[in-house]
């Protein structure tokens, strides 16, 4: 019965069953991979690749004595090596980068020409190992910098540092082995050997993989979570607030303002004639005018001011720590500037249009909703009141 049990120990601990997981759970590491290929995030075809490596290379591994070395130990360690460039190489798509690791192929034509030479001219199984250590130790340390050097500041870090965290292990385990062979601390004559400090580095070193696919799939989440969260509050057309996440922000804003008394002030600010900018020059110009009369705008506007597409042709401009006075002056300036300039279509032909704005500070304890009113009624009046003007609510007085 003993004999039994360690028999089945023995037979789980062997290096070829550790590789033989490893190999299924890179495939399961594709299949979760290849579920987010879809969504077209930048890098997550890397990662697939990298697994795909990984599986390939670890059967060659695995086949070590039964195949030519040229399999399962040049083609083998390669492989493994570009599984770590794969994944590397996905992060820097993943944040945007272009161009070519340059210096991680150079290392994989190293890694080659070095396994071949320690295998074949002067055979040398420690040399191998303290080469392609010296490898994952590069590549891995490159993956922990690039995650925390690039991770988006306004996103959970979690996922970020676990990734960055899980290759810095990755990284210090493989210089721990590289140092260990390659200063002669450890010596042996092949990867497949069941000494226990091999087993114990080569359960580590697979565990990195499964762990480090787990760590993309869930940047690959957060990256989603990130469109979805723009989506709702980021507007297509314009690149201003939806009219949502203007409300939101400007329920926060009131309440803070409440508690700490300082002023606030909305504008609402309506396009004067849209209906006939679309009427004589067509639907695509009178977006075109919405993204111009927009980018204006947030040229204007201070840090902390938000601004928000209330609707169509309707934004709103919401003023901390500002009177209405401030407030009116700042779209008056607009006002001046967009009559100087019009907007100048790709043609080269001046378009010309205004807008009318109608302003009101908000009192401590009302809704947003009353203050909203106000500023509509306003606006309402600066309408009615000949347009291409700035209505001050309160006094209720021309201003254009
Ligand atoms: P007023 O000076 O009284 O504001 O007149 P107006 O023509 O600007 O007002 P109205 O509300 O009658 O027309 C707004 C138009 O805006 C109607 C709608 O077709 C157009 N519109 C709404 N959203 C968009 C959009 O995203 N793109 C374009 N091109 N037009 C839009
Ligand atoms: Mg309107
Ligand atoms: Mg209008």
């Amino acid at each position: 019965m003993q004999v039994q049990t360690y028999v089945q120990i023995e037979a789980m601990l062997n290096p070829v069953s550790i590789l033989g997981v490893t190999v299924l759970s890179s495939v399961m590491s594709m299949a979760v991979l290849g579920s987010l290929l879809r969504a077209a995030i930048p890098g997550v075809g890397c990662w697939v690749l990298a697994n795909a490596f990984s599986a390939v290379a670890l059967i060659c591994f695995a086949l070590q004595g039964h195949v030519h070395a040229l399999l399962s130990i040049l083609l083998a360690n390669v492989l493994l090596a570009a599984t770590a460039l794969a994944g590397f190489e996905g992060l820097r798509r993943f944040f945007g980068r272009s161009g070519l690791p340059v210096a991680g192929l150079v290392g994989l034509v190293a890694v080659g020409a070095g396994i071949a030479y320690w295998q074949w001219v002067t055979p040398d199984f420690d040399a191998r190992v303290a080469l392609v250590s010296a490898f994952h130790v590069g590549v891995n340390a490159a993956i922990a910098v690039i995650v925390l050097r690039e991770r988006p500041p306004d996103r959970a870090k979690y996922s970020y540092y676990f990734v960055a965290v899980t290759a810095l292990l990755v990284s210090v385990g493989h210089a721990a082995r590289g140092m260990a062979y390659g200063l002669g601390l450890l010596s042996q004559g092949r990867l497949l050997e069941s000494s226990a400090v091999n087993i114990a580095f080569l359960a580590l070193g697979i565990l990195a993989l499964p762990t480090l696919s787990i760590g993309m799939v869930m940047l690959a989440h957060d990256r989603m979570a990130d469109r979805l969260r723009t989506l709702v509050s980021i507007d297509d057309l314009t690149g201003a607030f939806t009219r949502r996440e203007f409300l939101a922000r400007a329920d926060a804003l009131l309440k803070s303002a409440a508690r700490t008394g300082t002023p606030v002030t909305l504008a609402a600010i309506d396009i004067d004639h849209f209906k006939s900018i679309n009427d004589q020059h067509g639907h695509a110009a009178g977006d075109k005018v919405l993204m111009h009369f927009a980018s204006m705008v947030m040229d204007d506007v201070r840090t902390g001011d938000v601004f928000g597409r209330l609707g169509g042709e309707e934004f709103g401009v919401l003023c901390p720590a500002t009177g209405t006075g401030e407030t009116v002056m700042l779209l008056n300036r607009l006002r001046d500037r967009l009559a100087a300039s019009g907007y100048r279509s790709g043609a080269g032909s001046v378009l010309h249009y205004t807008f009318s704005v109608g302003v009101d500070q908000y009192r401590a304890g009302e809704p947003l909703s009353a203050l909203m009113a106000r500023a509509d009624a306003a606006l309402y009046l600066a309408k009615a009141s000949g347009r291409d003007r700035v209505v001050e609510a309160a006094v209720q007085a021309e201003d254009g």
